[in-house]
């Protein structure tokens, strides 16, 4: 099983103000960031798509503490969060 969108494709299109996801032709839900399968049905029939980029934020969480070494103080605080877009999709 390979990924249908690596994190370098999905690094690289953020950089454009991109926001890329996975769409799953099974059960409809976006994925995003991309996984290999489906977060919700763990399905693998999966297509690359493009997300608006608008959504709503359901929740969020900020971590002053890098979880790796190294250039923690560049890259702190992270934020992170997850928003709906639509009915069905999901992004975290
Ligand atoms: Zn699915």
């Amino acid at each position: 099983m390979e990924y249908q969108l690596d994190f370098r494709t999905y690094s690289n299109a953020l950089r454009k103000n991109r926001l890329m996801g996975l769409k799953c032709n099974r059960c409809g839900t976006v994925t995003c960031p991309p996984k290999m399968t489906c977060q919700e049905c763990a399905g693998t029939d999966l297509e690359i798509t493009e997300l608006s980029g608008r959504g709503t934020i359901t929740t969020f969480t900020t971590t002053y503490v890098a979880p790796w070494k190294g250039r923690s103080k560049r890259l702190t605080p992270l934020s992170w969060s997850s928003l709906t877009k639509a009915p069905g999709s999901r992004a975290t």
